[in-house]
């Protein structure tokens, strides 16, 4: 689709009534890590790729208006009600970790006041009861995913120890010299750094997939990048750094047709869309509770039974044994098998707690505020001159996250002065730095939405954009 440019109404007005719009005036970056090139087109400008453009144009938008009592559900959620720097907290920071609401706070609150206890060794009443909390939470989170047998869930820390497992127990024991392992240039460090070590281990050999120029993956490469050398495909669903979202069902069915296996990065798309994910297609999909109103340190991997069945033993330890030996042990059936020790029980009920809320919120409807917000972000923060909007242009080919420069102020005291406002964003790399050498920038400032946020939120943003301009002299 060419960049559209007749005179339409604004983004949010089109996007309530269903319409087309081309609005968004995003000019050039003067950053103090990257020079300014004028006149810049899209495409014919080799590397740093050029990912500005003067007017852009957003057609299929897949949501409608927000549906949300937003103010409603603000009640639920006490931090947002706290002050910062003496002004209303304005949390944009929801692609980092997420706030939680007080289903989330008392249910780990009434775990430790009535029924903590270690789970499945003890025989008595407490016990029972946090086992019988335990084994529901496996069973509940699993729906939330549409996976009919919880087995197939193991519960991780997070994405990241989810990655570092499959690594490990899969990639160790599969992978061989002269292997490949394909991601992609978008990939958060957690699914880079794991397939690094153990290409190094192995001797197998990494590629990826590219972007274009809006960061959006290049799949015209994917008949060369797929072989049958391709052992292991590791992509992520949404990205963190430029809310791409990745057509990983696409990608999954021609990883498939190599016999390659296949991991989804959740983290971001785990949060904001309903997945379901058995039939993304994939072997494997990893995520975490605290992106998505839940506990932190709680997260899993779902992987197809034989898919998890394929794993070697990650730890050693209590509760994944069936008989130990001094010199030699059987294992336990999955999923007990990849989880040693004692769990985190408390941040599994508080993640099943946080499911069943987004489920009674209704996750289709969470994904349409989150757009309809990002079309007015994006429309008010168009105003701000000298701004620069990274990231697809179409918005049902991202999420809630807007990752941005302006003008030549460094994101990080963009994010600083923001922060004195009582606007809380992300500044940074986001753990993608191979993306943003990739773009031709040192880092980007990052505003990310969720449920709670308002269109009076990004009024706020702006309002503090446009003070940080004039601040630095603009
Ligand atoms: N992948 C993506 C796409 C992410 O956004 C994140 C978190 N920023 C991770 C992986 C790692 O998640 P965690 O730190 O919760 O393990």
């Amino acid at each position: 689709m060419e960049d559209a440019t007749e005179e339409v109404p604004g983004p949010l007005a089109a996007l309530l009534t269903g319409g087309r719009f081309a609005a968004l005036a995003v000019s050039g970056i003067r950053s103090a890590l990257v020079p300014m090139i004028e006149g810049m087109k899209p495409s014919d400008d080799g590397n740093p790729m050029s990912y500005r453009w003067t007017v852009m144009s957003m057609t299929e938008l897949a949501a409608p208006a927000s549906s949300l009592d937003v103010a409603r559900i603000r009640e639920v959620f006490p931090i947002l009600s706290e002050l910062v720097s003496g002004k209303p907290l304005v949390y944009l920071d929801n692609a980092a970790s997420t706030q939680k609401p007080v289903q989330v706070i008392d249910a780990i609150a009434n775990h430790y006041r009535r029924s903590n206890a270690n789970v499945h060794r003890g025989i008595h009443e407490l016990s029972n009861r946090a086992t019988d909390a335990y084994d529901g939470a496996r069973d509940k989170v699993a729906a939330f995913f549409g996976v009919a047998d919880s087995a197939e869930l193991v519960w991780t820390r997070g994405t990241t120890e989810g990655l570092n497992l499959l690594a490990h127990a899969w990639g160790t024991t599969h992978l061989r010299a002269g292997d490949e392992i394909l991601l992609s240039v978008l990939e958060h460090h957690s699914n880079l750094v794991p397939w690094q070590m153990v290409a190094q281990r192995t001797g197998a050999k990494l590629r990826f997939i590219d972007i274009d120029e809006q960061g959006r993956l290049d799949l015209s490469t994917l008949d060369d990048l797929l072989t049958e050398r391709t052992k292991l495909v590791s992509i992520t669903h949404v990205s963190n750094a430029l809310g791409t979202v990745n057509p990983v069902a696409l990608i999954a069915e021609r990883a498939r047709a190599v016999g390659a296996v296949m991991i989804v990065d959740g983290a971001q798309s785990a949060p904001h869309l309903p997945v379901d994910v058995p039939s993304l297609g994939a072997d494997f999909y990893v995520f975490s509770g605290h992106k998505m109103c839940g506990p932190t340190g709680i997260g899993g991997l779902w992987g197809r039974r034989e898919a998890l069945e394929s794993l070697a033993p990650f730890h050693g330890g209590g509760d994944m044994i069936e008989f130990v030996e001094l010199e030699s042990s059987t294992y336990a059936q999955l999923p007990h098998r990849l989880e040693a020790g004692t769990p985190n029980i408390a941040g599994a009920v508080g993640l099943a707690a946080a499911t069943d809320y987004l489920t009674a919120v209704g996750r289709e409807a969470i994904l349409a505020h989150e757009r309809s917000l990002l079309a007015y972000a994006i429309e008010r923060m168009s105003e701000i001159p000298d701004m620069t909007i990274l990231g697809p242009r179409d918005l049902s080919e991202r999420s809630g996250v807007v990752s941005f420069t302006l003008a030549d102020i460094h994101p990080h005291d963009l994010a600083t002065i923001l922060d004195s406002e009582g606007v809380a964003i992300r500044a940074g790399h986001h753990c993608t730095q191979p993306l943003m050498k990739r773009l031709g920038v040192g880092s980007t400032a990052r505003a990310s939405f969720y449920l709670y946020n308002t269109p009076g939120e990004v009024d706020a943003l702006v309002d503090a954009l446009q003070k940080a301009r004039t601040l630095f002299g603009y």
